[in-house]
C-alpha cells in the first residue's frame, strides 16, 4: 500500500521548493535519522496493532468532502513543504497521500489501522494549504477525518489513555497549576537531571520522556488586571484571550500583551474564561471542542468589544474558524460567524491599527520562527515581522526551511516524540545558522519545542520571546538586556 517516492524528485517539486524556498527536495529524508529508525513509524512497525477494522470508514456526520477530496490533481507541489514528507519520503506520508487514503475510506477501504496511522502522523501544519496552486482545503479534510477516526477508530489501551490524560489536563489552567507546582520543585532540586545521570530517565516511555523535556523553566504567574485602561486617547476597546498553556507556562507573554495594547490606545478586557477549544479541535475531538467554543463566544459576545486578541497562533487560527466548526448549530452559527470576524493575532490587530506609542531602540539581532497556525493558517507573516521592524535596532533574521513545522503541532511533540525530535532539532539547527541573538516567535506550543531541541543540543542559552515581549521592551525602554537575560 505504501508506494515508496523517487528519490530523485520531480522537476516540479524542484521548481516549486525553489520558488517559494523550501527544503530542496535533495533535503528529504536525510534528515538525522529518516533514513533509518523512523521510517518504520510510517507504516507502524514495531507497533502492535489495535485489530480494528472499521467498514465502511467513515460515516454519515460530514466524512471527508468528495468534492474538496477531488480539488486534488496529485501535482505533488505541495510534497517539499510537508514535513512527514521532508522525513520519511513515503508518499502516504505526503498531503497527497493522505487525500488518496481519504478517497480510499469514501469508497473501497475499510478505516484500518494503517491508514489512522498515516493520518496520524500529520501534523495539521498546513504548509501543503500554502503551497498547493489548486486551493486543496486539506485543513477541512483533515480536520473531517480527524473526527471520523476519533469517533469510530479504537486506540490501543495505552494509546487511549495517555490522549485522555493529555485532554484532562492542558485545556485546564487550575489543574495544569496544580501539576506546575510540584514541577518547581522537580525542577529547583534538578531531579530530571539526576534520573537523567542514574539512567532511570531513560527507562521510561519515550512520550513522558518527551513531555518531561517539553517543561518550561516555570516563573511564577504573572496576573493581569480584569480591566486595563488606555494610555492617552482610547482608540479601540478590546477583549484579550489569556489562553491555558500561556497562562500557565508563559504568563508574562499576556501582562506584555496588556501593556502594549494599553500603550497603543486600547482600553483591554481579560474576562474570566476557559479553553478555545485549538487542542481538542486540531485532535478531531469534536464535541469537546464545541463545547470550548460556545462557552468562549459567551465569555466574549456581551463585552461590548471592537475585536478580542490572541497572542498564541494556534487559539488565534481555531477561533478565526468558529464560524465553520459551530455551521451545524442553529443557536451559534450566525454567533460564531459574527465572533470569528472579530478576532485578531495581536500583530495583525497592532498593523490594523498602526504605531501611536514612541519606539525605543533595541539593538539586537533576532531570528524571527513563523508560527505554522499563524503564517499557514492565518497568513499572517508579514504583521509579526513589521512589529519587530519598527523598533529601531532591530534587525530581523530569516530562517532557512520557514515554512517547515518545529514539530510542535499542538499535541504532536508529546504523542509522536520521534519525529518531532528530528523537526525539533532541524528547525533549532536552522535557526543557530541565522546568528541571532534572540529568537521570536507567536506560539507556547514553538518556544516550548525549539526551547527542548536546543537544550538537547547543549545551546539552551539562546533566549526567546514573543514578539509582543519585545515590543513591550522597546515601549517600556528596557534594556536590551531584560531581552538577552531571558
Ligand atoms: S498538514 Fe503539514 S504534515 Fe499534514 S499533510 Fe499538510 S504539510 Fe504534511
Ligand atoms: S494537495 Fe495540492 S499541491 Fe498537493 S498534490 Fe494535491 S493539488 Fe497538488
Amino acid at each position: 500500500m505504501t508506494e515508496r517516492r523517487n528519490p530523485e524528485g520531480t522537476t516540479g517539486e524542484e521548481a516549486m521548493a525553489g520558488a517559494i524556498g523550501a527544503g530542496s527536495p535533495e533535503d528529504i529524508g536525510q534528515s538525522t535519522h529518516a533514513a533509518s529508525d523512523s521510517i518504520q513509524q510510517t507504516v507502524g512497525a514495531a507497533r502492535p496493532e489495535s485489530g480494528s477494522y472499521m467498514f465502511p470508514a467513515f460515516d454519515a456526520h460530514h466524512p471527508p468532502d468528495k468534492d474538496l477530496i477531488d480539488d486534488c490533481v496529485h501535482c505533488g507541489f505541495c510534497l517539499p513543504t510537508c514535513p512527514t514528507y521532508v522525513l520519511f519520503g513515503e508518499e502516504m506520508d505526503s498531503p497527497r497521500g493522505r487525500i488518496y487514503l481519504m478517497n480510499k475510506g469514501l469508497t473501497e477501504e475499510p478505516m484500518n489501522d494503517e491508514m489512522v496511522r498515516h493520518w496520524d502522523l500529520c501534523l495539521g501544519c498546513m504548509a501543503c494549504v500554502t503551497a498547493c496552486p489548486s486551493g486543496v482545503q486539506y485543513d477541512k479534510l483533515i480536520e473531517s477525518t480527524r473526527q471520523q477516526v476519533e469517533r469510530r477508530y479504537e486506540r490501543r489501551a495505552d494509546d487511549k489513555v495517555f490522549r485522555e490524560m493529555i485532554f484532562q489536563f492542558f485545556p485546564y489552567p487550575n489543574r495544569l497549576r496544580a501539576v506546575a507546582a510540584p514541577m518547581r520543585l522537580y525542577q529547583r532540586f534538578g531531579i530530571g537531571d539526576k534520573l537523567r545521570r542514574a539512567g532511570i530517565m531513560q527507562r521510561i516511555p519515550a512520550r513522558m520522556r518527551a513531555m518531561e523535556a517539553l517543561l518550561p523553566d516555570l516563573p511564577k504567574e504573572e496576573k493581569i488586571p480584569d480591566l486595563t485602561g488606555p494610555l492617552g486617547e482610547m482608540r479601540r476597546r478590546v477583549g484579550v484571550l489569556t489562553g491555558c498553556v500561556q497562562r500557565v507556562f508563559f504568563s508574562p507573554v499576556n501582562a506584555a500583551t496588556v501593556r502594549v495594547l494599553a500603550a497603543e490606545g486600547c482600553e483591554v478586557v481579560a474576562p474570566k474564561q476557559g479553553c478555545c477549544g485549538a487542542l481538542s479541535t486540531h485532535a478531531g475531538r469534536e464535541e469537546e471542542s464545541l463545547d470550548f467554543a460556545r462557552k468562549t463566544i459567551e465569555t466574549f459576545d456581551d463585552l461590548n468589544l471592537d475585536n478580542v486578541i490572541v497572542n498564541a497562533a494556534g487559539c488565534g487560527s481555531t477561533m478565526k474558524e468558529y464560524g465553520y466548526l459551530l455551521r451545524d448549530d442553529p443557536e451559534y452559527a450566525e454567533r460564531a460567524k459574527a465572533f470569528s470576524a472579530k478576532v485578531r493575532d495581536v500583530s495583525e490587530f497592532l498593523q490594523e491599527l498602526g504605531p501611536v506609542a514612541e519606539r525605543n531602540p533595541l539593538p539586537v539581532t533576532a531570528a524571527y520562527h513563523d508560527a505554522c497556525h499563524l503564517a499557514h493558517a492565518q497568513g499572517i507573516r508579514r504583521q509579526p515581522r513589521q512589529t519587530l521592524k519598527q523598533i529601531p535596532g532591530m534587525d530581523v533574521k530569516e530562517i532557512r526551511e520557514a515554512e517547515i513545522c518545529c514539530g510542535s503541532a499542538g499535541i504532536y511533540n508529546m504523542i509522536e516524540p520521534e519525529p518531532a525530535a528530528e523537526l525539533g532539532e532541524r528547525k533549532a539547527n536552522n535557526i543557530l545558522k541565522t546568528g541571532a541573538q534572540i529568537i521570536v516567535t507567536s506560539n507556547p506550543g514553538c518556544m516550548l519545542q525549539i526551547q527542548s531541541s536546543l537544550k538537547k543540543m547543549g545551546r539552551d542559552g539562546l533566549p526567546m520571546a514573543h514578539p509582543v515581549e519585545v515590543l513591550d521592551a522597546s515601549l517600556r525602554g528596557d534594556p536590551v538586556e531584560t531581552l538577552l537575560d531571558k
